[in-house]
């Protein structure tokens, strides 16, 4: 499935939560195992930061934007990355479902 900035711009920090618990994350960090983490958010109920990561290679990918949402330690500064489209799909699975 393909989405656009709209698309990641509906997300709050509150479906994000729900992303991971439902994916089974542990909130600790897997660095220094502290579990005072934060998702990357303007609120709970305010949009997920995107974050963009550029692709330098192979050429032919060249240039193509990645998307992510991302989860912090408040600790130790760790951050882990998730790809945006399967947080969306997820999303999108779950509005059927009910
Ligand atoms: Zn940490």
């Amino acid at each position: 499935m393909k989405y656009d900035d709209s698309d990641y711009e509906q997300v709050t920090g509150s479906d994000f939560h729900n992303f991971l618990i439902e994916k089974g994350i542990s909130l600790n960090c897997p660095a220094c195992e502290n579990d005072n983490v934060a998702i990357m958010a303007d609120a709970a109920d305010g949009p997920v930061q995107t974050i963009f990561m550029t692709i330098n290679s192979p050429p032919r990918l060249a240039g193509r934007e990645v998307p992510f949402m991302s989860l912090t330690c408040r600790n130790c500064g760790f951050v882990r990355h998730f790809q945006a489209g399967n947080v969306l799909d997820w999303l999108k699975e779950e509005s059927r479902n009910g």
